[in-house]
């Protein structure tokens, strides 16, 4: 009997293997691969570094991001990485010279969750894999051919050039694709090589720090409280997770900041002496720590998030500020539309779909977010008026704190 119905013909039609190529390997090409791996695409995910690999974050999560990746099944990931919670944001102002605390928006129901990136990308590249992915680190790609409907090209695959960095005997290979995602970041090359380079490029610049074995007495950036110290054109986020304290800054290229981040750090704390009296004792002890990881230049928007066969996702598809902590939730986000858009293949209507979807949801709230980083950026004349619309109407006050954590 089992031998007759193995002879029997399947009544079902022959899934068409659909081929992608997620280029970069952090939250949002992790997740896209792990996303479209279960719809049942073949996936190479392409990582230029070695793995593992950090990237210059604040390293806090947002709340909602934790449950989108609970529902894709990635929950799992999110807990290995998990170093502790947050569970408010509080704002320092030293806009006037001296950092007075402004506001604190405490998170309602559940909290964020800090992951120190390290391990929060690999925790998700493993999901991935767990999911049929195929990942390789240490190779390159370049765009040949965005295929597609472009020109002459009608319907013809993606063409990408898959290079192995610091390996000479492995030649470089031309492999064709249903799908290119471009998750490789802020300044994306696969963007520009698809057409998609933004008209205007950003003049600030992100850096992180990791400061370990804190022994100062706790009242910057006290456990469960994101520490945001404005600047006018500059400012950092702190967080601290166990005995250590994370910190990220953002800096306007160009203006008066000194080039050298340790050095910036130093001109912050003249004018904010929480954050003084905390590099004082730490330098008491131990070195400064050296810079972590950059990034930039920021603001980055390209001028769509598909052309062809290749579909932008994460900080390629375009980042604003770190003000609102949202970033990875946005790549979460993105490479869950992506996944629902191109479900079934890549046709041009899915491109188009996504990139009505993308711009509806992440795009928006990015436009939003630039909005709260031109008013956070002023200068004393704003921090003034900052500080007496506090005072005189805290209930605005309130809606504008939600606004800049992205609640
Ligand atoms: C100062 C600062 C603070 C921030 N703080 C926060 C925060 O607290 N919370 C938050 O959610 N977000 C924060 N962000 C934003 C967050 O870091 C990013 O939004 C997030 O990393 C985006 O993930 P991604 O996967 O799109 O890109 P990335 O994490 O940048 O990953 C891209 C990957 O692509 C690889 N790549 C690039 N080119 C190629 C190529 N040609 N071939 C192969 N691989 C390639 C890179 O090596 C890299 O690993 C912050 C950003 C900055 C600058």
């Amino acid at each position: 009997m089992a031998a007759i119905v193995d002879r029997m013909p399947d009544p079902r039609p022959t899934p068409v293997p659909r081929t992608a190529c997620v280029v970069g390997g952090g939250p949002a090409g992790a997740v896209s691969a792990a996303v479209l791996a279960r719809h049942g695409w073949q996936v190479t995910l392409v990582e230029r570094q070695p793995l593992p690999r950090t990237k210059c974050c604040g390293e806090c999560l947002v709340p909602r991001a934790a449950v989108w990746l609970a529902e894709l099944g990635l929950g799992e990931a999110l807990e290995q990485a998990r170093a502790g919670s947050t569970r408010e944001v509080r704002m320092l102002d030293a806009r006037a010279g001296n950092a007075h605390p402004v506001w604190t928006h405490a998170f309602g129901g559940q909290p964020g969750v800090i992951v120190p990136r390290a391990a929060f990308d690999a925790a998700l590249r493993d999901g991935a894999r767990r999911a049929g992915a195929v990942i390789h680190a240490g190779r390159g790609v370049k765009l040949v051919r965005a295929g597609g409907d472009e020109g002459a090209q009608v319907g013809a695959p993606a063409v990408v050039t898959i290079t192995a960095l610091n390996d000479s005997s492995v030649a470089p290979r031309d492999l064709h694709f249903d799908l290119v995602v471009a998750a490789d970041g802020v300044g994306s090359a696969i963007a520009r090589a698809a057409g998609l380079a933004p008209t205007t490029v950003g003049s600030r610049a992100g850096w992180s720090f990791t400061f370990e074995r804190c022994t100062d007495d706790h009242t910057l950036a006290p456990e469960g409280t994101i520490e945001l110290i404005l600047f006018g054109s500059a400012y950092v986020g702190l967080v601290r997770r166990g005995d250590a304290v994370h910190m990220a800054a953002i800096v306007e290229r160009g203006d008066r900041w000194p080039t050298a981040p340790a050095e910036a750090l130093r001109m912050m704390a003249t004018r904010a002496p929480q954050l003084a009296r905390f590099l004082a004792h730490y330098e008491a002890s131990q070195p400064m720590p050296a810079l972590e990881a950059a990034c930039g230049p920021l603001p980055w928007k390209p001028r769509a998030v598909t052309a062809g066969r290749v579909a932008l996702v994460g900080d390629a598809a375009g980042y604003a500020e770190p003000y609102t902590g949202e970033g990875m939730g946005w790549a979460i986000e993105g490479a869950m539309l992506l996944g629902e858009c191109f479900r079934d293949g890549w046709t041009a209507a899915a491109a188009a779909e996504y990139q009505r979807r993308w711009r509806a949801t992440v795009g928006r709230a990015q436009a939003h977010t630039l909005r709260v980083g031109m008013l956070l950026r002023g200068g004393r004349v704003a921090a003034h008026a900052t500080r007496a619309a506090v005072k005189m109407a805290p209930w605005a006050a309130r809606r504008a704190s939600e606004m800049v954590v992205g609640a």
